[in-house]
């Protein structure tokens, strides 16, 4: 067995960050990737100021991408344009970055760094049981992947000090590691495609707050139009698992009479590709273990108020990088501590927020107050674009940490009162 560092299984954002972080401090890194260079990802394509301030810690430049000053929010025949806020924690500017280009970018740059990266290769993680009857992840078993499905060829393995786990939402590694998402649990589902526009170069990003189903049901979620920059725009529509008639719910009709109502106003040209849908994870069984841990989407690092998980991959990425590079020891206990601290709080609101809203009636209402005055609108904003924590100064802060308290009280009644149950 070849001896390495740290084997990264995943080259999303989540893995290229730790990869680069990692190999930048002078580890040996092996990252696999199951698709080839410049394989595209299903999603949005946006890109918060947290996560453009997290592309800025790790150096990426980012001429390619499209600056976004803010977001336009419509609730109902409410609209709001507002600008990100201007904090000393992130840049007052978010992007669109179409994913082949950004998970490129970033790919190349773990190479740049000293990474070594097996395209077209899938691994999964090396399982020995120790004399306490614990497993524990000595390294990964890698073979050529021909495309993302068929697995051909001899294998590889590699003794790896750390396995990082970054091959996006659960599937058969997360099924290895006892890491699947958590039953019950909210998660969400989208769908995207893209389409030309003249509009293409519109500094906001645009989302309709107020969705409905083809029943007429309000939807928890929101459809959106990133405007790329380079002649197109991303469209998309987002459902949380908590909305009553999840189970029945029908993607490609949604994105249809969505794209059917922005048509007009965005002027759009014919779909560019056939509509995709994916999973967004938003908890994990577990995230950390015996010689391993999960970061982004393999954690359920995503922000059930407005699906983002690019921000949390890069940050989840570097933070793995970092304590692995500090004491290897302790990294996998250290990692869940920490990644816990700095995300734990936020996103158990959003959990638990999820199913309040399910209920069609409380989200008509909580829609029309959430963007009633601007100041209000503002607190939304921050809270959907990620750049707010229950120990932010300031009112948006304070409606986190109030928000945090009493979902937490209520807690229980939500779940037995979920608008699915
Ligand atoms: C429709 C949609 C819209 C979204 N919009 C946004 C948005 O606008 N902004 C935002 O921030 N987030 C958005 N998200 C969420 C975002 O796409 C994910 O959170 C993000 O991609 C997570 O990055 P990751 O690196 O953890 O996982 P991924 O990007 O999924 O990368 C995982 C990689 O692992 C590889 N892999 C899997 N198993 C193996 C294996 N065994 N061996 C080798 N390789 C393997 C896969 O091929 C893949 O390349 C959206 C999601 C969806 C579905």
């Amino acid at each position: 067995m070849e001896k390495i560092d740290i084997a990264v299984i995943g080259g999303g954002p989540a893995g290229a960050a730790a990869a680069i972080r990692a190999a930048r401090l002078g580890a040996k890194v092996v990252l696999f990737e199951k698709g080839a260079h410049g394989r595209d990802k299903v999603c949005g394509d946006g890109l918060t100021p947290r996560a453009v301030g997290a592309l800025n810690e790790l150096d990426i430049d980012m001429a390619d991408a499209h600056r976004i000053r803010g977001l336009r929010m419509i609730a109902g025949s409410t609209t709001r344009e507002l600008d990100w806020p201007t904090t000393d924690r992130f840049p007052n500017h978010g992007a669109v970055w179409p994913r082949r280009r950004l998970d490129a970018a970033l790919i190349d740059a773990a190479a740049a760094a000293g990474a070594d990266i097996r395209f077209e290769t899938e691994a999964f993680p090396i399982l020995e049981r120790t004399a306490q009857g614990v497993d524990r992840v000595i390294g990964v078993e890698a073979r050529p992947a021909s495309d993302e499905r068929t697995v051909t060829g001899p294998s590889e393995k590699f003794e790896a000090g750390l396995t990082v786990v970054a091959a996006g939402p659960p599937g058969k590694v997360a099924r290895m590691l006892g890491a699947n998402r958590v039953e019950g649990e909210t998660f969400g589902l989208a769908i995207r495609t893209y389409a030309e526009t003249p509009r293409h170069g519109d500094e906001h990003l645009e989302a309709m707050l107020s969705l409905k189903d083809e029943n007429g049901t309000a939807v928890p979620g929101y459809g959106w139009m990133f405007p790329a920059g380079d002649g197109t725009v991303n469209i998309g529509v987002g459902a949380l698992s908590t909305m009553k008639g999840f189970k029945k719910l029908n993607l490609n009709t949604m994105i249809d009479s969505y794209r059917r109502v922005v048509e007009p106003e965005w002027d759009l040209g014919p779909n560019l590709e056939r509509p995709r849908a994916w999973r967004l994870p938003m908890s994990a069984q577990k995230r950390f273990g015996p010689g391993w841990v999960a970061i982004g989407d393999a954690a359920g690092l995503v922000n059930p108020m407005n699906g983002e998980g690019i921000d949390y991959g890069l940050e989840s990425g570097m933070l793995a990088a970092d304590l692995f590079v500090e004491d290897p020891a302790t990294a996998p206990a250290r990692y869940d501590e920490l990644v816990g601290e700095r995300f734990d709080a936020f996103l158990r609101t959003g959990r638990r927020f999820s199913f309040l809203i399910g209920h069609p009636w409380i989200l008509k209402t909580g829609l029309k107050f959430s963007v009633s005055t601007e100041s209000i609108a503002n607190i939304t904003l921050a809270v959907m674009g990620n750049l707010v924590d229950n120990t932010t100064p300031g009112a948006a802060g304070k409606v986190m940490w109030l928000a945090d308290k009493g979902l937490g009280i209520a807690d229980p009644i939500l779940r037995k009162t979920r608008a699915t149950a």
